[in-house]
């Protein structure tokens, strides 16, 4: 009998975490690493909300609470969405959850059987993959392309769709594309469901890079469209709009109280409830006029650093990169960069089972972390399934500006370093299994 259960091998994970090995390797090495790679705002949270916390700590509210959130936050967050999306939801059908990666595993649970099909995002948050597959369902990746700005419409989603059909995943901001749906692509979208869906399959809004958006842009969501509010779970949270990562604040609206009440079952299973202190916290996030500020202080920042970063990549020789309109995130495409650095050579090169293991845009993140101490993520580690061919790098601009300068200009250094690239490959290929790319 093997130890570890079955369905463990269809788990997946997220590189972003995962990256942290290699990047700790290179600093031990005595390398200084600019870390593209990370998918949290390099601000602290605000001190109105910090201090709501550890108020609600010495007064002492510091023990086991409402499992599907304390009601001031789920108030709260039902008026958010009121106010954001046109719908009146009442904190009836809001569970906070620690963060908004738990809602995804709780919805493909509570709504997906083996065998049933899931439209999701590719490129996309991983975590989406990663469940589809440990539930046993049945992925359908929806590929977004840089032509189009990572956005998608009826037709693409109408090719998608079939009798199987159970979830439809949305991600807009998107990570890691930065692209945004706009309100008449979700009308479109809103109407194709309605017409070729049945009333229970559901649409899962990933709606985390709400406040995240450019150019004057407003955050639009499917829920708002006729006849989606009852098939759509949103989810959100104070992640990234509020710079909150740590604290593990977020949360979804159900489409029915009965809906809800499951959320709640399985926040009961695994974690009884989210610490009441913060969710106090949370609830000011919403309510307090100070807040309003700092986000926009934040997303004026990261919209500078997209106005400098863009045109600098697509200034690098063999990189291409569209203009994100929200989230933090840079996905230029690098195929070209691949071609003259020899790197489809070299991974054409690798022995059979390395190369159905690495990319050509692995390989060429591994080249820039370990010879350039640049840590960027590449397309694979946001959806593999039918990615082949489709070389990417994802660079989050939630850095200073000043390591955004020196990092694309170690980049740009890379980009035109063919021999470096040769000798890092015939480094690593004479390490064996110890090697990068074994
Ligand atoms: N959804 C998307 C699209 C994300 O990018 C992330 C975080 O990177 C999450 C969900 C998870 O957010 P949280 O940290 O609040 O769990």
């Amino acid at each position: 009998m093997a130890l570890i259960a079955r369905r463990m091998r269809h788990l997946g994970t997220e590189n972003a975490f995962r990256l942290g090995d290699d990047i700790q390797r290179c600093l031990d090495r005595g390398m200084d690493v600019i870390r593209f790679n990370l998918g949290a705002p390099d601000f602290r949270s605000a001190p109105h909300l910090n201090r709501v916390a550890s108020d609600a700590l010495d007064a002492g509210r510091s023990g086991y609470c409402d499992p599907a959130g304390i009601l001031p936050f789920r108030q709260a967050i039902a008026d958010h969405v009121r106010r954001t999306r046109g719908i009146d939801p009442g904190p009836e059908r809001v569970v906070v959850t620690p963060g908004a990666k738990p809602p995804i595993g709780y919805t493909l649970q509570t709504y997906v059987n083996e065998g049933d099909e899931v439209v999701y995002p590719s490129p996309g948050f991983p975590i989406y993959e990663s469940w589809v597959r440990f539930v046993g369902a049945v992925p359908v990746p929806l590929h977004l392309s840089d032509e189009r700005d990572f956005a998608f419409n009826a037709d693409d989603l109408a090719a998608l769709v079939t009798e199987r059909t159970r979830l439809i995943i949305l991600c807009s901001p998107s990570n890691p594309t930065g692209g945004v749906l706009t309100r008449g692509e979700l009308a479109g979208i809103a109407e194709l469901i309605r017409e070729r869906c049945r009333p229970d399959v559901r649409i899962y809004s990933d709606e985390i890079y709400e406040q995240i958006l450019f150019d004057g842009l407003t955050h639009e969501s499917i829920a708002s469209h006729p006849g989606m509010e009852e098939r759509t779970v949103i989810a959100s949270g104070h992640s990234k709009g509020f710079a909150m990562t740590g604290w593990r604040l977020g949360w979804a609206v159900l489409p029915t109280v009965e809906e809800a009440a499951i959320f709640k079952r399985i926040n009961i299973n695994i974690m009884s409830c989210v610490p009441p202190f913060l969710q106090e916290a949370g609830a000011a996030a919403y309510e307090d006029p100070a807040s309003a500020p700092e986000v926009r202080r934040m997303v004026g920042e990261f919209e500078e650093r997209r106005n400098w970063i863009v045109p600098a990549l697509n200034a690098v020789p063999g990189m291409t990169c569209r203009t994100p309109k929200g989230a933090f995130y840079v996905f230029p495409d690098v195929s070209a960069m691949c071609a003259g650095l020899g790197v489809y050579e070299a991974h054409a090169a690798l022995p059979e089972a390395a190369r159905q293991r690495a990319t050509p845009a692995g390989m060429l993140q591994m080249f820039l972390l370990y010879r350039y101490g640049v840590a960027t993520m590449d397309r694979a580690s946001f959806g593999r399934i039918g990615a082949e061919g489709q070389d990417f790098l994802r660079l989050s601009i939630a850095n200073s500006m000043d390591d955004i300068r020196r990092g694309v200009a170690r980049i740009a250094e890379a980009a035109t370093d063919a021999p470096g690239f040769a000798e890092f490959c015939r480094e690593e290929a004479a390490k064996g299994d110890e090697g990068l790319f074994p």
